[in-house]
């Protein structure tokens, strides 16, 4: 049966799911999400015999209904293959008793990958199969993980460039040299002069900008976004919580059919809307348990049902959780609204304008499956040390969020039930956080010193995507002031004079 997209706000607009992936925001500002969703349509033991590419085939077939099974399989196949540094994708691995969903594995070591190294193949597709021959250009203001992830996935891949804008002095010395290493012809990094917020707000004047649009068609280029509002990321992000699931079905740990609860990271809440899309195609999932770190807008959104964002702003060592608006939210306050589009637009207009809402009690019941923790840095760093100490296993500074936050919903709710944590990093990623955590002494050792003594401690080899920026050339030095963002773009482009 196929799936059509719709805006959470309203408009009339249905789109097929190429589309919806082409154009990213819906035109009247909202999220696509699908009409309805669809029911899986294999049995938990079923897919405990697939591997991941066919697991994603399946789960992936009944959301992106306008594509043949050619060319959803081609993409899987291109996405999760090489770059990957597991047969099995996303492995899970056991400590205290609960399992960490390793999503870390890609290229860039970070959850990201999951979505963004199949992302590029399913716009080029939908682009072909929409008759669009301008070559599509992906505009991304980074804060550190994106920006890499998205580089390495679409690097190489024809019929597309991206331009990756980061601040210059705003991200981790090892975020910058993953980024500036980048190869591919295809890829531009620009450092600009100012803080993250001048970088996103660069970017969103740039797509709208149609004086830009207009010469760009003219050469034969159009603007996309691969940002994680964008269904194209969103959908690859089921998959791995129902392949967790027929894992644990395969190894004896669950009986099929018995429910998990599931504990994720949470930024701008893509990654747990994913699960929450799983458990509504009918995964055994009981509870959804949501960690937030210091900027703890989601967990007094859970608890009281106001979202408010007029708060204080906190830098953390958890920095992809560092957020105050969480855009995936949107489509979770639509479905709790009965899908009510006119309400939904509502209370997007109260965050624009006051940066505060309130939801019914009737939504509220609609939250009934999450619960909302939050864990401040501290609270982290004491969990990366214990769970070291305790095991020898070492998580990054994300995961320890949800770890911690996990552990207190056990000694309160006294809920034995099977338990799938996020591990949304790889701990080379953020070595300086994760080491000094484990003692304040590595403080004064440098960022690959700490490597080697990362992998010495764990046992576990320096990754790929670490060894890599060791020695590789700086290929990308462009650097520009914030109003010099148009600039970059017509350079790259070739648009100038
Ligand atoms: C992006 C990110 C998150 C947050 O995920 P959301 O989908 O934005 O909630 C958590 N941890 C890491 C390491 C990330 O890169």
């Amino acid at each position: 049966m196929e799936i059509l997209y719709k805006s959470t706000r309203g408009s009339e607009e249905r789109v097929t799911a190429s589309r919806a992936i082409l154009q990213g925001l819906a035109e009247d500002g909202g999220l696509f999400v699908p009409e309805r969703l669809p029911a899986l349509d294999k049995t938990p033991e079923q897919f405990a015999q697939m591997t991941y590419q066919e697991t994603a085939y399946e789960v992936m077939k009944l959301l992106l209904t306008d594509f043949t099974q050619e060319e959803l399989k081609g993409c899987i196949k291109k996405a999760y293959g090489d770059s990957f540094d597991t047969d099995s994708i996303a492995p899970l691995a056991e400590a205290e008793g609960v399992w960490f969903l390793e999503l870390f594995h890609g290229r860039t070591i970070a959850f990201k990958d999951m979505a963004l190294s199949i992302l590029p193949h399913l716009m080029t597709t939908a682009a072909r199969k929409n008759r669009v021959e301008n070559e599509i250009v992906i505009l991304t203001a980074t804060s550190g993980d994106t920006g890499k992830a998205a580089l390495a996935g679409f690097s190489g891949v024809e019929g597309t460039r991206i331009l990756v804008f980061y601040p210059k002095n705003g991200v981790s010395p090892i975020q910058e040299r993953q980024m500036v290493t980048q190869e591919g012809a295809n890829t531009r990094v620009v450092g600009i002069h100012g803080n993250f917020d001048d970088a996103q707000t660069g970017v969103k004047r740039l797509f709208a900008d149609r004086e830009l649009a207009r010469r760009m068609q003219e050469k034969g280029f159009q603007f996309s976004s691969a940002n994680s509002i964008n269904i194209g990321r969103l959908v690859p992000q089921i998959v791995y919580y129902v392949y967790a699931y027929a894992q644990l079905l395969k190894e004896g740990r669950i009986r099929a059919g018995e429910e998990i609860n599931v504990v994720v990271p949470t930024g701008n809440f893509g990654n747990i809307l994913a699960a929450f899309y799983a458990k509504n195609m009918g995964l055994p999932i009981g509870k959804l348990i949501c960690a937030s770190n210091d900027n703890r807008v989601l967990y007094d959104f859970l608890t009281t049902g106001v979202y408010d964002r007029n708060r204080e702003f906190y830098l953390t060592t958890s920095p992809s959780m560092d957020i105050l608006v969480s855009s995936n939210l949107e489509r979770l306050l639509y479905r709790i609204a009965g899908e009510n589009p006119q309400q939904d637009a509502l209370l997007m207009e109260r965050l624009a304008k006051d940066g505060k809402y309130e939801i019914t009690d009737e939504m509220r019941r609609g939250l009934k499956d999450f619960w909302g923790g939050y864990a401040a840095q501290e609270r982290g760093a004491e969990k990366i040390r214990s769970l070291y100490e305790d095991t020898g296993y070492v998580i990054d500074p994300h995961t320890a969020v949800a770890a911690a936050v996990y552990d207190e919903y056990r000694e309160k709710t006294q809920d034995g039930t099977k338990t799938v944590i996020a591990s949304t990093a790889s701990p080379f990623k953020f070595t300086r956080s994760v080491m000094t955590a484990i003692d304040s002494r590595y403080g004064e050792m440098d960022d690959f010193e700490l490597v080697d003594e990362l992998s010495r401690i764990s046992c576990v080899p320096v990754p790929r995507a670490i060894e890599e920026i060791r020695t590789a050339p700086v290929l990308h030095r462009t650097e520009c002031g914030k109003d010099g963002m148009k600039e970059a773009v017509e350079a790259f482009l070739g648009l100038e004079g």
